[in-house]
């Protein structure tokens, strides 16, 4: 077991925010801070943004020992350039090499939702399993894996991306489907996310509302609301049970704003069943531990846990 370095610092770099946090060996935050994303700026801006909250970080607890970053989208493996980033002044640039320039080390980057699913199987929910996929659940879809406690990356940088399958099994009213932000139609990212779930209570004929609103109104008696999630969670059981036959998880941990939803982990398993080929089904689905820290915990894990593909 290789020794955990004292001061592991992890920035959660997203559109709107950038967070930056630095861990002791036993994972508490020993210094915290979060700056708004000046994405406006354009690129230098973000990676100065980002500089700037390390030094202050660093002021505070000392100089860390590795730095790892956690931002949406993915490194293309050829030229290592930044693709569907949110934070679109990003993309198409070195981020990785950029950020080590501007931080005088090396710097690791990956995707958040392999952060957040490296965070959750190391010493959150699913502490401990030896097969973790990891799911966010929010304005889009995300997913990671992580088996034996290392994050598996492929050739093409997409491990995980689940979101952009089709939705399995529709019915022919789910036919041809919503567009998603892909440019496909009927992937499951369309379906399940917050904004997916939020868009199809509006096609039903409901106010436009986010998850959480339609979760409050549901937890109220509101039928359309109790349709709407029971539509969302039966969709979200047939979209996890192709990955369970793939890939046979000892556990799936959610992420995201979705995640708050308590109906989902009930109903969900009971919904996976009748799809998955094993009897009984021993995945388990878990609400992530961390929360909105996973990301940053995750980035401060990366450097120590060696990526199974390089
Ligand atoms: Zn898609």
């Amino acid at each position: 077991v290789p020794e955990i370095p004292p001061r592991r610092l992890g920035i959660d770099l997203g559109g709107s925010k950038i967070e930056g946090a630095v861990l002791d060996p036993a994972g508490r935050v020993v210094a915290a801070e979060r700056v708004p994303t000046p994405a406006a700026d354009g690129h230098a801006a973000v990676v100065a943004a980002v500089a700037g909250l390390v030094a202050r970080l660093e002021a505070r607890v000392g100089r860390a020992d590795c730095v790892g970053i956690g931002t949406p989208g993915s490194i293309a493996p050829d030229d290592g350039r930044l693709r569907n980033c949110n934070a679109a002044c990003l993309n198409g640039h070195r981020i990785s090499d950029d950020f080590a320039a501007a931080l005088g080390r090396d710097v690791t980057v990956a995707n958040d939702a392999d952060c957040f699913t490296l965070s959750e199987a190391t010493d959150g929910a699913a502490a401990g399993a030896r097969i973790v996929f990891g799911i966010i659940l929010g304005t889009g879809t995300g997913g990671g894996v992580v088996v034996d406690g290392r994050l598996v990356g492929g050739p093409d940088g997409i491990t995980g991306e689940w979101g952009h399958n089709p939705l399995p099994w529709p019915t022919p009213e789910e036919l041809p489907g919503p567009e998603c932000s892909c440019g496909r139609r009927a992937c499951i990212e369309a379906w399940v996310s917050g904004t997916g779930l939020a868009a199809d209570h509006a096609r039903d004929g409901g106010p436009r509302l986010d998850g959480r609103e339609i979760a409050l109104r549901a937890a109220a008696g509101d039928p359309r609301a109790r349709a709407s999630l029971e539509r969302h969670h039966e969709r979200l059981a047939r979209a996890l049970a192709t990955v369970v036959n793939l890939l046979d998880p000892d556990v799936i941990v959610v992420g995201g704003g979705l995640s708050a939803l308590d109906s989902l982990y009930a109903r969900v398993p009971a919904g996976w069943r009748r799809h998955i080929v094993a009897d009984p089904v021993r995945t388990r689905l878990a609400r992530a531990r961390h929360g909105d820290a996973s990301g940053v915990r995750g980035a401060a894990f990366l450097a120590a846990a060696r990526r199974s593909a390089s």
